[in-house]
């Protein structure tokens, strides 16, 4: 029987956005000196301006590091992999990332936002970001 309550609530509001291209990170950019920031900052934490407007980051970035967790976490189950990719609008990102067999992760390798289900909820999925080998 389909469950007409079952929901896709976001891990966190106003962090990504999804369409039919993918999923895109949303994060800030300082109007006074260029920095940016995700997630998000309330305001710059480089020149203490508080004039941001939202950026939409790229897709992709490079895998600049990563670790394979081999012990249960709270939401994961093992093996599960994070890491830190780096974004072209020069951020670093810690995120999970999606394990594939036919595409081990190496420094450096390009990157992709993917937009899923991270665990459930009672009968809600809660969806975040993860990066995937392009
Ligand atoms: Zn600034």
């Amino acid at each position: 029987m389909a469950n007409t309550m079952a929901e896709r609530i976001p891990v966190k509001e106003g962090v990504f956005t999804e369409s039919p291209e993918g999923g895109t990170l949303l994060a800030n950019k300082c109007k006074s000196c260029g920095q940016v920031f995700f997630p998000k900052a309330v305001f710059c934490l480089t020149c203490f301006n508080e004039d941001m407007e939202e950026l939409r980051l790229s897709q992709r970035g490079k895998l600049y590091s990563y670790t394979v967790g081999r012990m249960p976490s709270m939401h994961f189950e093992p093996p599960y992999a994070i890491g830190y990719v780096d974004m072209p609008e020069g951020v670093r990102i810690f995120a999970p990332l999606k394990m594939m067999e036919d595409k081990p992760f190496t420094i450096g390798m390009d990157m992709e936002v993917v937009i899923e289900k991270l665990w459930q909820e009672e009968e809600n999925e809660v969806i975040g970001y993860k990066f995937k080998p392009v």
